[in-house]
């Protein structure tokens, strides 16, 4: 039987991450953040210099990073989130981190989520989400994690950062952020987690086979 993916794609905020660690824990398989991938090229970058939209200096952090990395106590906040952005842009730098996406997917499944999981890394994935939000949510959002990690922070401002960044995924040429043609769309604009991931589990259940689909009562 063919591993069960699970690709969750969308735009910044909009509640991806949550959603993929249930439907994770749900499912029992691994689940992989792929932005991190990019958090810590850009940091690497940073770390040693660099600018992020140096293709050169960027393809070089992807390709050398190691697993403490991703224990790094700053790849969260506004630099963090525009280097990610700019190296992120970068072809070189999405091809350096395609096989460690495929691999950690390929032959025991995954939940994965990113911007270009459905129509890139696994276009061949069981099931896919785009998850979605009104700029405004999700801009509040990311206000709300900021304050709640004790970072001051104005509402309009993060919410023009999280507007922007969404505008330079959706505008570049290398895998730009758009739904896959066969995702399924899952707006939580009016949802909290527990209602996104519920009607997560009623778009999955059109899709994936009869023996994974999990009813409300057992989803735990
Ligand atoms: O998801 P997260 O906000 O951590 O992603 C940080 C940045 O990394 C995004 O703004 C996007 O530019 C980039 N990214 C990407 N492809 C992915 C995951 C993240 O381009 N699969």
């Amino acid at each position: 039987m063919t591993a069960l993916i699970i690709a969750i794609d969308g735009p910044a905020a909009a509640g991806k991450g949550t959603l993929a660690r249930r439907l994770a824990a749900l499912y029992g398989l691994p689940h992989l953040d792929t932005g991190l991938l990019y958090r810590v090229t850009g940091r690497r970058v940073l770390d040693a210099g660099g600018d992020p939209t140096d293709v050169v200096a960027a393809e070089a952090a992807a390709r050398g990073i190691v697993p403490a990395d991703f224990t790094r106590a700053d790849l969260r906040g506004p630099v963090a989130d525009e280097a990610a952005s700019k190296v992120a842009a970068l072809l070189p730098v999405r091809e350096a981190l395609f096989d460690f996406q495929r691999q950690f997917g390929d032959g025991r499944g995954a939940v994965l989520d990113g911007r270009d999981i459905g129509t890139v890394i696994f276009p061949d994935a069981t099931a896919k989400l785009f998850v979605t939000a009104s700029a405004d949510a999700r801009g509040e959002r990311r206000w709300r994690e900021l304050r709640a990690r004790g970072v001051a922070a104005e509402l309009a401002i993060v919410t023009a950062e999280v507007r922007a960044r969404d505008a330079a995924d959706e505008a570049r040429a290398a895998s730009p952020l758009r739904p896959a043609v066969d995702a399924l769309v899952l707006d939580t604009t009016d949802l909290d987690p527990e209602g996104a991931f519920v009607r997560a589990m009623e778009l999955l259940a059109g899709v994936l086979p009869s023996s994974l689909i999990v009813r409300r009562r057992d989803a735990g």
